[in-house]
């Protein structure tokens, strides 16, 4: 069988998932990263089927019911979000590191569903800079940044649950790390 190479990108938000993500996939193209399908509406640049598949509620609900995904969860109260399943089982039966980035709630589904995956907690160096980091973005409303400061509170208190940590002090440092656990014989020796 071939090893799992599963692995799940989660921390509280504004950390930087996105932006490690984003550069995983410009400087290591053999990683195969997940589209999450999405109920929330686009914001401005993103695009349908690269960044999110934008979907409706009533899709979504067909997406639920049909149990086309591997995981999904109700993120900062607002939109649903989730992982389409089978476009991951396919990347990992062809031998491809596949990375998820998504919320505290699907990576402990992801857990309960693939114990061989390998969480990975991606941290900021301080709360101060996570603060900083949200106000900065500047793409959320003042009570949608309160709502997911909130959010990102409980998560920080998640980091116990999760079998690494990567502190996002500077992007290619974090995404250098976490591509090299992804390689570690250790994560696929695991599976
Ligand atoms: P944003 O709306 O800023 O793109 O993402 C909000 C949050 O949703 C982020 O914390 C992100 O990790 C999470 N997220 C994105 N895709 C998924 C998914 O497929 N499943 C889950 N559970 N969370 C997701």
């Amino acid at each position: 069988m071939l090893p799992s190479r599963l692995t799940v990108l989660a921390g509280p938000t504004a950390v930087g998932k996105g932006t490690i993500a984003a550069d995983i996939r410009e400087r290591f193209p053999e990683v195969w990263i997940s589209v999450s399908a999405t109920t929330r509406a686009p914001r401005p640049g993103e695009v349908h089927g690269v960044h999110y598949w934008f979907v409706s509620d009533a899709e979504f609900d067909r997406m639920v019911a049909d149990a086309d995904l591997l995981e999904w969860a109700v993120v900062h109260g607002t939109a649903r979000y989730g992982t389409p399943r089978r476009p991951v089982v396919e990347a990992l039966a062809a031998g491809r590191m596949a990375l998820l980035e998504i919320d505290l709630q699907g990576a402990r589904q992801v857990r309960d569903a693939m114990p061989e995956a390998l969480l990975v907690f991606l941290k900021p160096p301080s709360w101060d800079e996570l603060v900083r980091r949200l106000v900065g973005r500047g793409t959320e409303s003042e009570a949608e940044r309160t709502r997911r400061l909130r959010t990102a509170e409980q998560e920080m208190a998640a980091e116990q649950e999760f079998d690494v940590t990567i502190v996002n002090t500077e992007i290619h440092a974090a995404s250098d790390q976490l591509v090299a656990l992804m390689r570690s014989p250790i994560h696929s020796s695991e599976a």
